[in-house]
């Protein structure tokens, strides 16, 4: 139960929803929580979530999509955990609308967190994977990135951006150990999800096989096991959590 003892997981968006999710997870597992949200308050009610399960946290605040942010907040962060072992990239959002209506503003926004702040999370970080010759890197992708969605050419390029990027990542940092996956959630009942109608909410389920959207637990369990030791000798991969949508 404490295959992650000893260990240090960063989360980021890890104020709510599935950031929460995994935050909890890892934290029932062994390991110790820097949580990254957009702003520090964001971070407190998990931090004390984390602390309830007898382990440490941290809130740490940065916008993922600014590299200066990121760059130092990972030194804040290796100055007060002084070791990453788990790196879980999972802020993210959504800005919907039809392709001929999409503004130069929203591809930019979606585009820059999501996949730079992917970018940004991990570059900062690799150093570290290196030194230690160990690590893993769990980056939350989505189904759309798989197979794509009418409203969201945005998100659908930035998520199959990160599947990309995931890849070349696992190769590039296989020889030291450091695995790099990605984790393809489908439907997901948090605040992202909430804004969908109900009229789409019932077109959605009949797309799903299992019939019901999941719950954030569901992507954090996917994410414990890449995180642990059981999945050492897997890489590059990426790993649909959706009811069977993509299959
Ligand atoms: P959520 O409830 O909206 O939570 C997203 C978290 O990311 C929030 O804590 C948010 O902070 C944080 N965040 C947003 N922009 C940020 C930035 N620039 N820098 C730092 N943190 C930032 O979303 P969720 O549903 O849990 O989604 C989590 C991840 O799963 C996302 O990558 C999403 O694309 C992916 N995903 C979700 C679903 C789903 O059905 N829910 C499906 C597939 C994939 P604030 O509180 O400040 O907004």
């Amino acid at each position: 139960m404490n295959e992650l003892a000893n260990q240090v997981a960063v989360v980021t968006g890890a104020g709510r929803g599935i950031g929460q999710a995994i935050a909890l997870k890892l934290a029932g597992a062994g390991a110790d929580i820097a949580c990254v949200d957009l702003k520090l308050e964001f971070c407190a009610e998990t931090v004390q979530k984390v602390q309830g399960l007898g382990r440490k946290a941290w809130p740490f605040a940065a916008n993922v999509s600014e590299a200066a942010s990121v760059e130092a907040t990972a030194e804040q962060i290796l100055a007060a955990t002084s070791k990453v072992d788990i790196l879980v990239n999972n802020a993210g959002i959504t800005k919907d609308g039809l392709l001929m209506r999409m503004s130069e503003a929203d591809w930019d926004a979606v585009l820059d967190i999501n996949l730079k702040g992917t970018f940004l999370f991990t570059k900062v970080f690799t150093r570290s994977f290196l030194k230690q010759r160990s690590g893993h890197i769990v980056n939350i992708a989505s189904v759309i990135g798989l197979i794509g969605n009418a409203g969201q050419c945005n998100y659908g390029a930035s998520k199959a951006g990160v599947i990309g990027f995931t890849k070349s990542a696992a190769r590039e940092l296989a020889s030291r150990s450091i695995t790099v996956n990605a984790i393809a959630p489908g439907f997901i009942e948090t605040a992202m999800t909430a804004k969908i109608s109900p009229e789409a909410r019932e077109g959605l389920l009949k797309q799903i096989p299992l019939g019901n959207l999941g719950q954030p637990d569901d992507v954090a369990n996917a994410v414990l096991f890449l995180a642990s030791p059981a999945a050492r000798y897997i890489t590059g991969q990426v790993l649909s959590v959706d009811g069977g949508m993509a299959m």
